[in-house]
């Protein structure tokens, strides 16, 4: 379902229809797939929640009012601004419009959150302030200080744009002096981070909420798996989890969280190696490594956030029993193959297939022969 973008200059009301009570409202940079599952979870809350994005059909905006219009647009930021609070799924909005939301309303999680995880470069001096680990790094705006990096670094290494990278795009692995030159010819327009590469055993990641008053919450580390820079798999807990690694984590993101002011749900990647944690990214949001929290944890990562962002108490962390979730990309399995594993939870985006593009995910619950299940959706097209 495609909506016209709204022009008119009556904002979304607070009850557009009429009798009907909400327990407040919660404004949403950002319409994809995050936003539509905080829209649901918004729902069973009596939350009422609006959304701005310039693309019509983005998948919040079947389930719920969106604005469509640029980030910066003054009259939508002037509409989100009259929400009880306003908030982000889609990290890549401009720092401008979350700042000139601050003047007028609430916004969770702060802008200098945004500010921060919009720049690798700011996000590893972030890291290494605070005394988390992460690969060594160079700041790259030229071809004589890649020579200077790659020189201190040695091959392997990795080059990145600094800015708007995500699901592996934007960077490239160097193993030698021609890679590193073709790597500078292909993203040296934009300014570049270059990175140790991380010879890692496996990659994790913490979700973690944070509320206005600065209560934390941690959900267990996960174990995420990728292909072609996107993530296919994460198990939950991450199989051989201590409490030593979950509590050496949570110190690290609770330090992050305490210096951004932070409130709502971010997650942090890390990759584990030789039982050490390297931190690689934050995300100041909800977290596709996240998903499994929706029936696998006692509260979702979702319903989370916006008890964080309302000012509300947070929920219950736990995960009583192992469980997995597979991204669907670049097309959907079959509905009835997926319902007919036992424990299966299917989740579709409503977006258009195309090759690579994150359309679902599964959630398996129930630790009986998990693996033989996480082995039987494998083998679907788009869950493998
Ligand atoms: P990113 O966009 O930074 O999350 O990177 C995407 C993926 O590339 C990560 O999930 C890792 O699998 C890999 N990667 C990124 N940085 C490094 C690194 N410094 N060393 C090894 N692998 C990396």
């Amino acid at each position: 379902m495609q909506r016209e973008p709204r022009q008119s200059s009556n904002p979304p009301t607070r009850d557009p229809e009429a009798g009907i009570a909400h327990s407040g409202r919660v404004g949403v940079l950002g319409a994809g797939q995050l936003g539509r599952m905080l829209a649901l979870s918004g729902h069973a809350l009596g939350l009422e929640l609006v959304f701005l994005d310039p693309a019509p059909d983005a998948p919040a905006g079947q389930l719920a009012p969106q604005i469509v219009a640029s980030y910066t647009d003054s009259q939508a930021l002037e509409w989100l601004a009259a929400s009880d609070v306003v908030t982000y799924e889609f990290e890549s909005v401009p720092v401008v419009a979350a700042e000139a939301l601050e003047v007028r309303a609430r916004v969770a999680p702060p802008s200098k959150a945004l500010r921060v995880a919009q720049d690798r470069l700011s996000e590893k001096e972030c890291f290494r302030e605070l005394g988390i680990p992460t690969p060594d790094f160079f700041a790259v705006s030229s071809e004589a200080e890649l020579r200077a990096g790659v020189a201190e670094l040695g091959y392997p290494c990795v080059l990145k744009t600094r800015r708007l990278g995500y699901d592996g795009k934007g960077q490239r692995v160097l193993r030698s002096a021609e890679q590193a030159a073709l790597a500078f010819a292909e993203l040296g327009a934009s300014p570049l981070i270059l990175e140790r590469f991380i010879e890692f055993e496996r990659e994790l990641s913490l979700i973690a909420v944070r509320s206005r008053g600065g209560e934390t919450a941690f959900y267990p580390l996960v174990e995420n798996h990728h292909r072609d820079g996107i993530l296919r798999l994460t198990r939950a807990p991450a199989p051989g989890l201590t409490a030593e690694l979950q509590t050496l984590v949570e110190g690290y993101v609770r330090r992050l969280m305490e210096r951004l002011e932070y409130v709502g749900v971010l997650a942090l990647e890390l990759f584990e190696r030789h039982g050490e944690l390297i931190a690689n990214e934050l995300a100041p949001r909800v977290h596709n490594s996240g998903h499994f929290s929706i029936e696998g944890a006692e509260t979702s990562q979702f319903e989370n956030h916006l008890r964080a962002v309302m000012g509300w108490p947070l929920g219950s962390t736990a995960v009583p029993e192992p469980c997995a979730m597979l991204n669907c990309v670049g097309q959907m399995p079959s509905t009835e193959e997926v319902l007919r594993v036992p424990g299966a939870h299917l989740h579709a985006y409503g977006k258009s297939p195309r090759p690579g593009r994150k359309l679902g995910h599964v959630t398996l619950t129930g630790a009986s022969e998990l693996e033989a299940r996480i082995a039987t959706l494998s083998a679907m097209p788009g869950t493998g």
